[in-house]
């Protein structure tokens, strides 16, 4: 059984305003990542939104250090980007929405045992950034002894250094198949 895990597709991720922003890379792969997304509902694949949600309050987490205040719980810009956000609306019971705290969607989440009780053993990941928050799920994927599948054209990262050495590492590191 395979399953996707939409990473991060929204507003301060990927829209010019948004606080973290990927900027044009994110915002050209939204045909492909949501005609990928549509591929999975339409063959009733699992499929999971897996958002980070922050609190700038909270003095424990070690992102509040290393960035600017992005995906704050409760506001738009933790909204999902463009027609993504739509299509999502419309088909909201297709999909299982995982809050996430850290890069990883598997840290501090149950991922690992939605995808378990499916039988899900191929895990395909799209979204942002292809070196952050991709890279920590796929090396947690890896792990855990998921097979990966990585759609190239579905994943974008503001460094492009930082891009194609992730797309490098999930091939040759993690045995990643990249479609
Ligand atoms: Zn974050």
């Amino acid at each position: 059984m395979r399953g996707l895990v939409v990473i991060d597709y929204t507003n301060d991720f990927v829209a010019s305003d948004g606080a973290l922003t990927t900027g044009e890379p994110g915002q050209k792969i939204a045909p492909a990542l949501l005609q990928v997304t549509k591929d999975f509902v339409a063959r009733q694949d699992f499929v999971v939104m897996a958002v980070d949600g922050h609190d700038p309050a909270d003095q424990y987490h070690p992102e509040n250090k290393l960035f600017p205040p992005h995906n704050v719980i409760g506001t738009t810009g933790r909204h999902l980007y463009g027609e993504l956000a739509t299509y999502y609306q419309q088909n909201q019971d297709q999909f299982y929405w995982l809050d996430k705290r850290h890069y990883s969607a598997f840290c501090g989440t149950d991922l690992d045992l939605r995808l378990r009780e499916r039988r899900i053993t191929e895990l395909h990941l799209v979204g942002v950034c292809t070196d952050i928050c991709v890279l920590h799920t796929a090396v947690d994927a890896y792990n855990l002894g998921y097979d990966i599948v990585i759609h190239q054209d579905a994943v974008a990262s503001f460094d492009p250094v930082g891009h194609e050495w992730a797309l490098r590492h999930f091939q040759n590191t993690l045995g990643a198949t990249l479609v």
